[in-house]
Order: structure tokens, then C-alpha cells, then sequence
């Protein structure tokens, strides 16, 4: 099969031949269809994540994969649901599923998490072995290009804002801070508006900010500084205080092998 894979740090990617990897009785084959493109994809390559973990070369990169199911492992069982030519989503962060965290669903944090992408395996290539619990089933009729970046960026954000809502902290005349309006931060204000915020505050450096509106349906662009934002947000009319969520750092979810 053909893989883009990096030998080298700070170097191009090299599309080459090489083995379908072999899967595990509980893994699934996918075929990949589309994968997107992530800045953590630029930072691996620049080593940004050799202080963390000196991943070793070859390295196939990609972890906002989707695909078709193609081939079952042994042990999947059938209660599993899934056939060959299933349309498939990849949930990264994939836990020893024994340890603490992965007993409540904070894969993420497994301390043995293996992450598609970071390692021998990844979704710049034709095929991938994922395990079976680490896959979702999607409806056919959805695209996979526009299904791919929301395994990564659209969950990462889901989840935190998520939390928030179960916190009891979203709601009407509520203000939400989001700290960095690019591909995560898109996707979090968005939720907060799905997921009921009235009031929103976004605040970034770096990108187009946005003002909670009250007499407006959705978050309004504005540009200024964030000393002037935050000047703002303290006297703002709603309350309780805000809550905050940041999308800027890239270094909380970095890769642990
Ligand atoms: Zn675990």
C-alpha cells in the first residue's frame, strides 16, 4: 500500500510502498478514505514533540482518519455491529482499556494511550489496524472530508465544553471565554451556541474575536486586544463570573507512548 511517512524530523514526508499491517483478532482493517491535516501533524515533524517523547522514525502521520471497514479481526464480536463497507470514523487516543482513566472513558490520559498517527501507524496511508472500540459507525451519506477533523479537532473542544454544560455552567446570561479562535476554537464556539449559551465571549491574540450580543442571535466579530477583552469581560453584566475554556495549547493532549 502506498504511506506518507516521515524518516526523517524536519523533513518532507515520503510517499513509498509499503506492507498492509498485519491486525489484531480485536483490531479492524480500515481503509482509509480521507484524513485530515493537523497542525499537530506540522509540530511531530518540526519535533515540537521530542521533549515530551522521542518518537522513533518511520513514522506514519495522521490521526484524523476516516474509512471503510474492509477487513474483521477474529474477535470482534458481532454484537460489535460492524460489517465490511461500513463507513468509519477513528476515535484517537486509544487506552490499554484496564487502567483507571480508561475505566471512566479518559482514554486520552491511559498511561500506556497509543495514538494513530504518532508511531508506525497513521492515517496518511491506504490502510490502518485500529482497534474495534476505538471505531464509530457513520452514516453513508456523509462525507468523509468533512467527517475527518471533527475525530480531532471538533472532539477535543466537544468534550470541554461539554464538561461545562454538565457543570451547570452554560446557560442563559451566561458569558463563555474561548482562548483561541482557530481550528479547535471554531468548533467550541459553535457548541456553546448547540449546546445553549446565551451570552459568548471569545478572546484570542492571534485570530478575529468575538463579543457576547446579547440582542443578537449569534457571537459578533470585533477587533481588539485581549488586555481590552478581558477589560470587558470584568464588566460584563452577567453573572455569575465566566467561564473559561482554552483551545490554544496543543500541549495537553501531546502524545504519551
Ligand atoms: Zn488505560
Amino acid at each position: 500500500m502506498k504511506a506518507a511517512r516521515m524518516h526523517e524530523y524536519g523533513k518532507s514526508l515520503v510517499l513509498e510502498d509499503v506492507p498492509v499491517p498485519d491486525i489484531q483478532p480485536n483490531d479492524i482493517l480500515v481503509q482509509v478514505t480521507a484524513c485530515g491535516m493537523c497542525r499537530s501533524d506540522v509540530q511531530l515533524v518540526d519535533g515540537y514533540f521530542r521533549k515530551y517523547a522521542d518518537i522513533p522514525t518511520p513514522i506514519t502521520l495522521g490521526h484524523e482518519i476516516t474509512g471503510v471497514v474492509h477487513k474483521i479481526g477474529s474477535v470482534v464480536p458481532q454484537s460489535s455491529g460492524f460489517r465490511e463497507g461500513d463507513h468509519v470514523v477513528v476515535a484517537p487516543g486509544w487506552g490499554d482499556g484496564t487502567c483507571r482513566h480508561c475505566q471512566i472513558g479518559n482514554t486520552q490520559i491511559c498511561p500506556n494511550v497509543r495514538w494513530p498517527g504518532f508511531g508506525p501507524v497513521g492515517g496518511f496511508a491506504e490502510f490502518i489496524p485500529v482497534p474495534a472500540r476505538y471505531l464509530i459507525k457513520v452514516d453513508s451519506r456523509l462525507k468523509f472530508e468533512e467527517l475527518a477533523p471533527l475525530t480531532d479537532a471538533g472532539l477535543t473542544p466537544y468534550r470541554g465544553v461539554k464538561k461545562l454544560r454538565d457543570a451547570g455552567a452554560l446557560g442563559p446570561n451566561r458569558v463563555l471565554g474561548v482562548f483561541g479562535v482557530g481550528g479547535l476554537g471554531g468548533y467550541a464556539v459553535q457548541y456553546a451556541k448547540l449546546l445553549g449559551v446565551v451570552l459568548r465571549l471569545s478572546l484570542s491574540t492571534a485570530m478575529p474575536t468575538i463579543l457576547p450580543s446579547p440582542r443578537k442571535t449569534g457571537p459578533m466579530p470585533l477587533s481588539a486586544s485581549r488586555a481590552s477583552l478581558q477589560q470587558m469581560l470584568r464588566r460584563s453584566s452577567a453573572r455569575p463570573r465566566p467561564r473559561v475554556t482554552s483551545t490554544l495549547s496543543s500541549t495537553a493532549r501531546a502524545p504519551r507512548r
